[in-house]
């Protein structure tokens, strides 16, 4: 029997990138899922694919929403529960760097910027969690978080308000962990490195951006020992380990980085020693 077989996931960002291939697995695996996004043409291809692959029109509900705002919260809890019943599994997924209309970065970047990053990246995560948490306390669910390596404690000049976003959001799932495990509810996170999706495409940048970008970064070990940028199924089939209960019931509150090798470079080491003496 399929692993997630009588599951129902809520998916949110699932309308491109790493949110897209959890929910091609969720569903691929039997679970019930819900997905979600602002563009309706990209949720479209979202659904198209995982139809493709041969899992049934009942076990997929396709809800265009802004999840930072509290009608689409709503409707994408009740549109859930209205054909599945039930929910297993929430996945905050849905996140965003948000450029400054005007090309600032650092701490030229506007207060507006600011909150919009926030409302996205956390806000909307800690809404969404507020939602689900009866539903979840029902079936004994799970959280998974979608966090960064922004948010580690390194600093992130160019794009600090994402950083500080996902940095708070670490700590929300490391204190919800412990706050819902009493409902026997279980909230860990992924904190992905670079990845090749849309993401640089949603900052406003031309298509061939993220290859560019993942060009340099895999031919840069100081970037990325691992030599490759990861790809959307890298993470998802983290969240699906992190979902399924049977092989991770005892990681509670953790964040599974999974980033070629990125955050352990540090600058001074990034060249060899013996190298830079010999020259
Ligand atoms: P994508 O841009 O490919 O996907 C982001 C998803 O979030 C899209 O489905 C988008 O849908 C959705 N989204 C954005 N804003 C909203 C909103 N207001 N309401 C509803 N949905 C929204 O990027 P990724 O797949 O890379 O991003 C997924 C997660 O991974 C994010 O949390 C991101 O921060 C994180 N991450 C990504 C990294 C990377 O290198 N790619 C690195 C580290 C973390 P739509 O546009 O249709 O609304």
């Amino acid at each position: 029997m399929p692993r997630f077989s009588g599951k129902t996931v809520i998916i949110t960002g699932s309308s491109n990138g790493i949110g897209r291939s959890a929910a091609l697995l969720f569903a691929q695996d039997g679970a019930n899922v819900t997905i979600t996004g602002r563009n309706a043409e990209r949720l479209e291809e979202t659904r198209k694919l995982i139809l493709k692959s041969g899992v049934s029109e009942s076990h997929l509900n396709s809800v265009v929403a802004d999840v930072t705002t509290s009608g689409g919260q709503d409707l994408l809890v009740k549109s859930t529960l209205d054909k599945f019943g039930k929910i297993h599994i929430l996945v905050n997924n849905a996140g965003a760097g948000i450029p400054d209309a005007t090309g600032a970065t650092g701490t030229d970047q506007s207060i507006d910027v600011y909150h919009k990053t926030l409302q996205l990246n956390l806000q909307a995560v800690i809404e969404m969690t507020k939602k689900v948490k009866p539903h979840l306390m029902e079936t004994k669910g799970e959280i998974i978080n979608i966090s960064s390596v922004a948010g580690q404690p390194r600093a992130q000049p160019d794009f600090m308000y994402y950083a500080i976003a996902k940095a708070a959001l670490d700590q929300y799932t490391r204190s919800t962990a412990i706050d819902l495990i009493q409902y026997g509810i279980r909230v860990n996170s992924v904190s992905p490195g670079l990845v090749a999706t849309g993401f640089v495409n949603a900052m406003g940048m031309p298509d061939a951006a993220t290859q560019k970008l993942c060009d340099f970064m895999s031919s840069h070990k100081e970037c990325i020992p691992a030599l490759v940028a990861g790809q959307p199924e890298d993470i998802a089939n983290i969240i699906l380990f992190l979902a399924d209960r049977k092989l991770s019931s005892y990681i509670i509150g953790q964040s599974i980085i999974a980033d070629g090798g990125s955050t352990l470079v540090m600058g001074m080491q990034a060249h060899s020693f013996l190298d830079i003496l010999k020259s």
